[in-house]
C-alpha cells in the first residue's frame, strides 16, 4: 500500500539524514523576515546562513552545514486558482534539503532521482520523470544527462521567467540570495491530457506534467541594479542548495490518487463537506468542495501561528481567505456556519506533526466560527447586490470602484471576493477607482469626529465595526511574483 502523507514526510527527512543532513523543526507560517507577510518557501528561515552567517541552529550544537526541514508555507498571491487547478493549495508543506556552501548541483540533482526513484523511497518511475534546467546551465545538463542518465528528450531550458529562484530575480528582485534552478517534474499520463513535454516549452501549463520538485543553486546576492537598470549579481561567500518539494503533490503522485482532494490528509474533510451539504464531490460544484477543504486547512494553521483576524495586514489575508470558503460553503447550500466544524479533521490530518494545532484548537474554533457568523449576515444581500449588478453589465465591461467599495464596507466583500465573483460573469473591477474609494473613506475617517460613522459610510449601512481598513497592496504584489518561484 502507498505510504500517507505523514509516512513521506518522515521518510523524506530521514533519506537527508541518512545523508548527512540536520533536521529542523519548521518555522512559523509567519516570515522570519519582512519581505513577506507569510513564510513561502523552505529557503525563507535561511537566508542568514545563504548570505555567509555560520550554520549555527537553536538546539544544535556546532557547525551544520546541511540541513533539512518540512516547512509550512503560505501563498496567497495566486489564491484563485485553488480549488480551480488540481495543483494550488493556500498551505503546503515544503519539503527541503539545504547546502550552506557544502554539496553543490551533482549531489543536489542525484540525491532528488534517488529519493524519487530508488524503490527503498518513492518508487516512481524514471520514464515519467522530466526536468527544466535554466538556458545556459551546462553543468545541470551534464549531470542530468551523463550521470544521472535522465534522456535528452526530457529536458527542457527556460529564461531566468522560469528556472531562476525567485523567479525574475535579476530584473525584478527581490535582494539577496538567488540563484539559477532546475525543476523536476512528473508525468501523471494521457488521463490528464495528451499534450506533450515538447509542447510544455510553448504552454508552461500542464495538467499532466506536474511540477513536484524545485532545485535552486544559490550562488548570487541580488543588489540594487545600477542607476541605468543594469541587474547587480555579486557572488555569495559560496555556492549553496536550496530544494523545496511540495509534499501534497509528492503524495498525491505516490498514492497515485486524481488530485490533491484525493489524497489522505484532503480526503476525509472533502467527504465531511459532501455529507454536511448532501452534494456529491463531483462535477462544476466540486470546486466548492476544494475551496473549502483547502482553505479550512490554512486558516487553522495560520490561526493556530498566532495571526489574529483584522483589517489590516496577516489578520486580513486570513479573513479573505476565510470569506472566499464561506461564500463557496454558501454555494453549497450551507447557509449556517460550519466551517469552525471541520477544524477537528485539520487536527487530526496534521496536529500530529504540528502540535500547535493541538494546543489551539479552541481558539482556532472559535475565532473561525465568529469570523462565520459575522460575514454571514452580510453574505447573501451582498451576493444579491452583486448579482442584480453584475447581470446588468455586458461582458467585458466593468464595475466601479464605487461599488467594489461599497461591496466591501457594507457586506464585507473584500474586493478579491468582488473580483472573482464578477470574473465568474466576464466582468471586470476598477480596482483603482476601488483603491481612491478606500482611500477617501480612511481620509474621511482620519479627519475625525464630526463625521459620525454611518454618515461616513453611506447612511449608517455599515454592518463592519472595523473602521478605515488598510490593504497591503505591497505585499500581496511580492508574493503574487512569487507564483512562478
Ligand atoms: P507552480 O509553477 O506549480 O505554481 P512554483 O514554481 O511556484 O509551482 P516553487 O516556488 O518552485 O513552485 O516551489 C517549490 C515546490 O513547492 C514546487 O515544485 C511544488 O512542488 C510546491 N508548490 C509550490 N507552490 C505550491 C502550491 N501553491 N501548492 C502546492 N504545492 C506548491
Ligand atoms: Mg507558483
Ligand atoms: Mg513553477
Ligand atoms: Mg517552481
Amino acid at each position: 500500500t502507498a505510504p500517507t502523507t505523514a509516512q513521506i514526510r518522515e521518510q523524506f527527512l530521514h533519506f537527508f539524514e541518512s545523508k548527512g543532513h540536520l533536521r529542523l523543526a519548521s518555522h512559523s507560517t509567519i516570515a522570519p523576515d519582512p519581505t513577506t507577510l507569510f513564510t513561502v518557501a523552505g529557503m525563507q528561515p535561511f537566508k542568514a546562513q545563504f548570505m555567509g552567517a555560520p550554520a549555527r541552529f537553536e538546539g544544535a550544537e556546532g557547525i551544520h552545514k546541511r540541513v533539512t526541514t518540512a516547512q509550512k508555507c503560505l501563498r496567497v498571491g495566486d489564491i484563485e486558482n485553488v480549488g480551480r487547478t488540481l495543483r494550488h493549495c493556500s498551505l503546503l508543506e515544503m519539503l527541503g534539503n539545504f547546502s550552506f556552501g557544502d554539496y553543490f548541483k551533482r549531489e543536489s540533482l542525484t540525491w532528488a532521482w534517488e529519493f524519487l526513484t530508488s524503490p527503498d523511497w518513492m518508487a516512481l518511475d524514471p520514464s515519467r520523470l522530466y526536468a527544466t534546467i535554466y538556458e545556459d546551465d551546462q553543468e545541470a545538463y551534464d549531470i542530468w544527462t551523463q550521470e544521472i542518465g535522465l534522456p535528452a528528450d526530457h529536458i527542457l531550458r527556460f529564461g531566468a521567467d522560469e528556472n531562476f529562484w525567485p523567479a525574475d530575480a535579476p530584473l525584478k528582485g527581490p535582494n539577496g540570495p538567488c540563484g539559477p534552478c532546475s525543476e523536476i517534474f512528473y508525468d501523471r499520463g494521457p488521463k490528464y491530457g495528451d499534450d506533450t513535454w515538447a509542447e510544455y516549452a510553448d504552454t508552461r501549463e500542464s495538467a499532466r506534467f506536474l511540477e513536484i520538485w524545485n532545485n535552486v543553486f544559490p550562488q548570487f546576492d541580488r543588489q540594487e541594479p545600477q542607476p541605468d537598470g543594469t541587474p547587480t549579481l555579486a557572488p555569495l561567500p559560496f555556492k549553496n542548495i536550496d530544494t523545496g518539494m511540495g509534499l501534497e503533490r509528492i503524495a498525491t503522485v505516490v498514492q497515485d490518487v486524481y488530485d490533491f482532494y484525493s489524497n489522505d490528509v484532503f480526503a476525509p474533510i472533502v467527504a465531511r463537506v459532501a455529507e454536511l451539504s448532501g452534494k456529491p464531490y463531483e462535477g462544476p460544484q466540486s470546486v466548492s468542495h476544494r475551496v473549502v477543504a483547502e482553505h479550512i486547512r490554512s486558516v487553522s494553521m495560520v490561526i493556530a501561528d498566532g495571526v489574529q483576524l483584522s483589517n489590516t495586514g496577516r489578520g486580513y489575508t486570513v479573513r479573505k481567505i476565510l470569506r472566499r470558503a464561506s461564500r463557496h460553503a454558501y454555494l453549497l447550500g450551507l447557509h449556517e456556519p460550519v466551517l469552525h466544524t471541520l477544524v477537528p479533521l485539520v487536527v487530526e490530518a496534521m496536529g500530529s506533526a504540528y502540535p500547535e494545532l493541538v494546543q489551539n484548537q479552541a481558539r482556532v474554533t472559535a475565532a473561525i466560527r465568529s469570523e462565520e457568523e459575522r460575514f454571514l449576515k452580510t453574505l447573501e444581500q451582498g451576493t444579491q447586490r452583486l448579482d442584480t449588478l453584475l447581470s446588468k453589465l455586458e461582458k467585458g465591461a466593468v464595475l466601479s470602484g464605487d461599488e467594489a467599495f461599497t461591496l466591501y464596507d457594507t457586506y464585507g466583500f473584500p474586493v478579491d471576493l468582488t473580483k472573482e465573483i464578477a470574473e465568474e460573469y466576464g466582468i471586470g473591477v476598477d480596482e483603482a477607482g476601488y483603491a481612491e474609494s478606500l482611500e477617501r473613506a480612511q481620509e474621511l475617517a482620519r479627519a475625525g469626529s464630526k463625521y459620525g460613522k454611518s454618515e461616513l459610510f453611506g447612511g449608517g449601512a455599515s454592518v463592519l465595526d472595523d473602521l478605515a481598513p488598510t490593504e497591503f497592496v505591497g505585499y500581496d504584489e511580492l508574493d503574487a511574483r512569487s507564483r512562478v518561484l
